[in-house]
């Protein structure tokens, strides 16, 4: 199975609730970065770049938990920056579990080994690791010789710890689709669980023109998606096919909400207009209807998992449901 099943019966009672309470804006999956800093200067990072002033601060482990109740969502995902960094990383973990949260935690790998004591498998907590293409491609993108065996070795130490490994591949203009191949080849021989993938977003700050634009993302797409049985990819189907051209999705900004440092971003992941101090704040204060209409100038190419698969979930069918139930059983 490409997710838990205990995943899907989360999920499942909790947009049932919101469906019977008419809750317009809810999130699924919330985006923790309790901090910003950083063992890597990836080259396409824009998170680095955007809280380079607060990138030694972190999170009281009081307000993340907090961040958690707000929201209630689900699934958290523990991202950073590199968020084995943070000085209550074992303690957060444990606090999210205890709430019966599913958790991925994303990492750049470079420290998982070391840290695998830390932590316990658990069938709600899932390493989300980060792999950008073979080894020169990975290692010439994180800027960092070594950084692909090093995350590698992590994540077979963590397969054989009995932990849930993901994987997560942003895709470039100059990614080649073969590279991504023998990677994807590397990974699931490796054992992972899951491998998802996803075109990279146009981050303003970042001035090398690394990013594609949605003509782009649809050729190189058209290539990923035939590849479903061959790996146990995580990125939806109907996902892949909007990527792929084949689909139109509208955004869901509310989806997954950011909290970091500074509040809760608003619109969302990708954008920055504001913080605001309480989710309360940014689910009444944003103007989503805007965002998701795709209007604003800086949506024209985005076609980011964190924008558009919660509509996939939000907006499923029954001749999708069983599309998506099908695809899950037969990793
Ligand atoms: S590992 Fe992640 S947070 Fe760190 S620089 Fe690279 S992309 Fe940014
Ligand atoms: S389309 Fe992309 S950039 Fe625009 S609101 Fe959605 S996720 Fe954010």
């Amino acid at each position: 199975m490409r997710f838990p099943m205990s995943l899907y019966a989360s999920m499942t009672t909790y947009l049932l609730k919101k469906r019977i309470y008419k809750d317009a804006h809810f999130p699924l999956v919330l985006m923790l970065e309790p901090t910003h800093r950083c063992n890597l200067t990836c080259s396409g990072c824009g998170r680095i770049i955007e809280y380079s002033s607060t990138l030694q601060h972190e999170m009281t482990m009081e307000e993340c938990l907090q961040s958690v109740d707000e929201a209630g969502s689900p699934v958290v995902t523990i991202t950073g920056g590199e968020p084995l960094l943070y000085s209550h990383i074992q303690g957060l973990v444990r606090e999210v579990l205890r709430r019966r949260k599913h958790i991925y935690f994303c990492s750049n790998g470079l420290l998982l080994e070391d840290t695998l004591s830390l932590f316990s498998p658990n069938p709600r907590f899932t390493w989300n690791i980060h792999f950008d293409g073979t080894e020169a491609v990975h290692d010439q993108i994180i800027g960092r010789k070594g950084g692909f065996k090093k995350a590698l070795a992590g994540v077979k130490a963590a397969k054989e710890k009995g932990f849930r490994v993901s994987t997560n591949t942003t895709v470039y203009r100059e990614t080649d689709v073969k590279d991504l191949e023998q990677l994807f080849t590397q990974l699931a021989e490796a054992g992972v669980d899951g491998i998802l993938v996803a075109p990279g977003f146009s981050y303003e700050k970042v001035e090398r023109d690394v990013f594609l634009n949605r003509q782009e993302i649809t050729q190189k797409f058209n290539e990923i998606r035939k590849w479903q049985k061959r790996f146990p990819l995580i990125s939806n189907p109907i996902y892949m096919d909007f990527l792929a051209g084949n689909r139109p999705l509208k955004c869901t900004p509310w989806g997954s909400p950011t909290r970091n440092i500074r509040g809760w971003k608003s619109p969302c992941y990708l954008i920055t207009d504001t913080h605001y101090p309480t989710y309360r704040e940014l689910i009444a204060k944003t103007d989503w209807e805007h965002y998701a209409s795709g209007k604003d100038p800086r949506c024209a190419q985005c076609m980011v998992h964190c924008g558009f698969e919660p509509t996939v979930i939000r907006e499923m069918n029954g001749k999708d449901l069983l599309r998506m139930v099908e695809w899950n059983l037969h990793a």
